[in-house]
């Protein structure tokens, strides 16, 4: 995985439970130990911020990409060197996609869904063939999967499609399915 980047989508919030913050540090941490470089949104809050906190903390690095419209104080985190101003989400989305070598998805909300999602369809269609996974901390995604195999029995995802998604339970274990992916 050295050398290697990785674009993470997670909550702008952090959650109820401690253990949505304590996973994202561990992801964080193992980025920094095994040389991945974050790619992320470049919030300073929620998940987002204890993320690029954490691997900034173990030495790792982190590129911010954020919109214009973010660019204020309240939300652009002041400790990440590398930020790259964008016009736009859309943009912000493509060119995060383009920098990271691999894309995952921790628990969040509508951004985190819609990026996730987008990166998902986007291998469907073959615009990308980077792996796609997703940390699914304290079961948060469960109800989601199940959604997903449903879409397969109704007729609406293929089975090929439906394995584009690679889940784990830890961040250890997300590497580990990451790596036999690229
Ligand atoms: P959400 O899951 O709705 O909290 O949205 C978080 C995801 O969407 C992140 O991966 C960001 O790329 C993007 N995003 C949504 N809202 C913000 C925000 N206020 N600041 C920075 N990024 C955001």
């Amino acid at each position: 995985m050295k050398g290697r980047k990785l674009a993470v989508y997670c909550g702008s919030s952090s959650g109820n439970l401690r253990c949505y913050s304590q996973e994202t540090v561990a992801l964080g941490t193992l980025m920094a130990k095994q040389g991945v470089t974050l790619v992320y949104g470049g919030a300073r809050f929620g998940l987002m911020g204890a993320l690029a906190d954490s691997v900034l903390a173990g030495g790792g690095d982190v590129i911010g990409v954020i919109p214009e419209s973010m660019m204020s104080s309240e939300v652009a985190h002041p400790s990440v060197e590398r930020l790259e101003v964008v016009a736009s989400m859309h943009e912000r989305k493509a060119r995060m996609m383009s920098l990271a070598h691999g894309l995952i998805a921790l628990p969040g909300g509508y951004g985190t869904l819609e990026e996730l999602f987008e990166a998902l369809a986007w291998s469907q269609l073959c615009l990308h063939t980077k792996p796609v996974g997703l940390l699914n901390v304290n079961h948060y995604f469960d109800g989601l999967l199940r959604f997903l195999d449903r879409s397969v029995e109704e007729g609406f995802v293929s089975i090929q499609h439906r394995r584009l998604l690679l889940e784990a339970r830890s961040p250890v274990e997300l590497f580990n399915r990451l790596s036999e992916s690229f």
